[in-house]
């Protein structure tokens, strides 16, 4: 059979190829590698957190399932040993900062965030930990602070981005302020929903939607049975996903598996590995749907580890581990990062933990500042 085509699609044809010439001039052939990229940060979660919940989950994580591996140096621009919010700073903004810096650089001042950046570029956005959302990871995403600690200022932050979900806790700094401002009403206002429980957070799947799901931070998941706890984290990020996925211009979502660190504070094993497998199951959510959506990179990695934990005795059969650790405060060895889906072949190697935020540009094909 003979094909016949219409002069108007030939010369259709002929404009899309010279259209798409134009565009990549203007782009400098800054071409985007992926729509959407999910980033996920492990506070405090190292080599043996992770193997730990490993072998606590009979020999498999979710999080084995990434292509691509690689490590970062995690060292601040004031200290060999960072904390969490220079940590989160580093990878949101590509500046190394002082401890203790959300959000600025070493002379205090305002950096953009690759969350900013997005939604500069018609992305949608989000954000979400089992700790106040006001709290020195999320927080680096998003507020411009000379201090992780002034949680109050953080909170008006968000009023100050166009951000189109967020899922933690942290409600006090939004409605039991020092200054008696409503700012749940002010969101309200800019035209979120703004919901208390995870019953409803799960519920929604459209729009913009702020859920303060605890006044200060998320219990424990190892208290599940007594806690309100339960899935938040993996349910959190699902709603996120459906939410953000809507958006045809692709998003940032950015979500942090908290309580790790706090686990790793304690010296608890048993913590650390409830909360270890807490958040594998939320990397789970994330890798299905960028498996089924193939444009979606997903990025895991860590600010720093947390106790210098060490692994001692484990049983793959039993899920037993023995594990020992030698501080109550962070150290300073490189953390690993895990990534799945287009461009994460960038993320293979040892680098800088600012490095993260050139590789998350280069991907967006963002020109980076
Ligand atoms: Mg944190
Ligand atoms: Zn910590």
């Amino acid at each position: 059979m003979k094909t016949y085509y219409h002069p108007a699609s030939i010369l259709f044809a002929v404009l899309l190829v010279f259209s798409s010439f134009i565009s990549d001039s203007d782009q400098n052939n800054n071409k985007k590698q992926a729509k959407n990229i999910i980033l996920m940060i492990g506070d405090g979660m190292g080599v043996s957190q992770i193997y730990a919940g490993m072998t606590a989950n009979h020999g498999h994580l979710n999080l084995e399932r990434c292509e691509n591996t690689g490590f970062i140096k995690t060292y601040s621009a004031s200290h060999y040993i960072t904390e969490s919010a220079a940590g989160a700073t580093a990878i949101s903004t590509g500046k190394k900062t002082y401890n203790g810096a959300c959000g600025v650089n070493t002379d205090t001042l305002p950096e953009k965030t690759i969350l900013e950046i997005a939604e500069d570029n018609g992305l949608a956005t989000g954000l979400i930990s089992t700790s106040s959302i006001t709290h020195a990871t999320p927080a680096s995403f998003i507020a411009h602070q000379k201090r992780r600690h002034m949680y109050e200022e953080i909170a008006e932050d968000f009023l100050k981005t166009d951000i189109d979900v967020f899922i933690g806790g942290g409600r006090k700094h939004f409605i039991k302020r020092s200054d008696g401002v409503d700012l749940v009403l002010k969101l309200k206002e800019k035209g979120y929903k703004v919901l208390f429980e995870m019953d409803s957070v799960i519920k929604v799947d459209s729009g913009k939607l702020a859920g303060l799901v605890a006044d200060m931070h998320l219990p424990p998941y190892r208290n599940r049975k007594k806690s309100r706890r339960g899935d938040m984290l993996p349910d959190a990020t699902q709603s996120a996903i459906n939410i953000l996925s809507k958006n045809k211009k692709g998003f940032f979502l950015m979500v942090e598996g908290s309580q790790i660190d706090w686990a790793g504070h304690a010296n608890k094993s048993e913590y650390v590995i409830a909360e270890m497998l807490d958040f594998d199951r939320a990397i789970g959510k994330a890798l299905d749907f960028a498996e089924k959506d193939g444009n979606t990179l997903v990025i895991i990695t860590a600010d720093h580890e947390t106790g210098g934990m060490s692994i001692n005795a484990g049983n793959f059969k039993e899920g037993t581990v023995d594990a020992d650790f030698n501080t109550r405060s962070h150290t300073g060895v490189m953390v690993p990062v895990f990534a799945y889906g287009p461009g994460s072949e960038l993320f293979s190697g040892i680098y800088e933990n600012i490095d993260i935020f050139y590789k998350m540009m280069t991907t967006f094909g963002f020109e980076s500042k």
